[in-house]
């Protein structure tokens, strides 16, 4: 249907190369989105992943496709891909090269440091990041590693898709958080392969919404890069994305934008009601739904929460009304409940 390579059993051939690493997170009800929303809602826990987001997934099916003479890897990240290629790596004793740009918050840098890679801050976007990445390939004889437009990464995210509907053959409508799509693309396979009629929804930040942007315009474009709360959905997809694009603009339902405030308001959710610490990026799910922005769905709904890498003071200071800065981005603090 979408003219790209990408089939079921890429998928789970990527779920033989991550087993017993990456699998097997909980999906897990939530009881106040349950009542709020008047249909069952569900998590999918991947901060329960060891590096605390699921891109592990992705990286460590790439990773451990990659015949034995490579010399190394590297990758460009906002973090979380990042983290999930220098464990993958360290795992199969590889070297790891990862290349970011000055907006990554300080945490995750740390985070990828302790995992034994090589750590590159490189100009002040994504892209920046990236054309870098692509250098060491060539000068260094690295193999590059997309966090997003890469069969094998994708196939790897949509084993999400699998475990999700193996879990709860009844979900109807699945939540995913979008960035490069690479999430949102494999996700959308594996469920639509297994349950035709399910629906699949992406959903990203307003500021800075570069696939969402894209599928309007009808091929890749890129968008101004903004600091936001949900700061793993930051970056493009790439000018000549070959993968994510086309699978994200073939399969996804809908996507759907949320603001910088409704964010916030589900960061407190989701501490306050599910007790549970999620990145920015992970909760655009309850966001849409608790800002009455979703579909009505025929049964249960899930949602990704992707990831929990936060920098801890900032995630502090929003969760106590705190008034936060965060780049070129000013939130002003909100008691949860006042
Ligand atoms: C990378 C990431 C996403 C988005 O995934 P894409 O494949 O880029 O769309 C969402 N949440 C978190 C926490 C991430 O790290």
């Amino acid at each position: 249907m979408t003219g790209v390579p990408l089939e079921l059993h890429h998928i789970l051939d990527a779920q033989n190369r991550i087993r017993g690493v990456a699998d097997n997170t909980p999906l897990i009800p939530s009881p106040y989105m349950t009542t709020v929303a008047g249909y069952d809602f569900l998590m999918k826990m991947e901060t329960m992943q060891p590096v605390g987001a699921f891109k592990l997934r992705g990286a460590m099916s790439a990773v451990m496709a990659l015949p034995d003479e490579v010399r190394g890897v590297t990758c460009c990240s906002t973090g979380n891909h990042g983290r999930g290629v220098s464990f993958a790596a360290n795992l199969r004793g590889m070297k790891a090269v990862i290349c970011m740009s000055e907006l990554v918050p300080q945490a995750k840098i740390d985070g990828i440091k302790a995992l034994g890679a090589d750590v590159r801050i490189i100009g002040t976007s994504q892209d920046e990041a990236m054309r870098e990445s692509q250098r060491l390939c060539a000068t260094e004889g690295l193999v590059e590693i997309s966090p997003f437009d890469d069969l094998h990464v994708i196939s790897g995210q949509g084993t999400i898709g699998l475990e999700m509907l193996a879990a709860r053959p009844d979900l109807q409508m699945l939540l995913v958080p979008l960035s490069g799509g690479g999430l949102a693309a494999g996700i959308a396979t594996a469920a639509k392969a297994i349950k035709p009629g399910i629906s699949v929804i992406g959903i990203t930040m307003e500021r800075g919404a570069a696939m969402h942007a894209s599928i309007h315009a009808g091929e890749p474009v890129e968008v101004p890069e903004c600091a936001s709360l949900a700061d793993s959905l930051g970056g493009g997809i790439g000018l000549q994305n070959r993968l994510s694009y086309p699978i994200c603009r073939d399969l996804l339902d809908d996507t759907i934008l949320v603001t910088e405030e409704e964010i916030l308001h589900a960061m407190q959710v989701m501490f306050y009601e599910d007790r549970m610490v999620a990145e920015g990026a992970s909760v655009v799910g309850q966001a849409a739904m608790l800002a009455g922005k979703l579909p009505k769905p025929r049964g249960p709904v899930g949602t990704v929460i992707t990831g929990r890498n936060l920098d801890m003071p900032t995630f502090t200071k929003l969760m106590t009304g705190q008034d936060v800065r965060i780049g070129d981005l000013e939130m002003k603090g909100r008691l949860y409940g006042a």
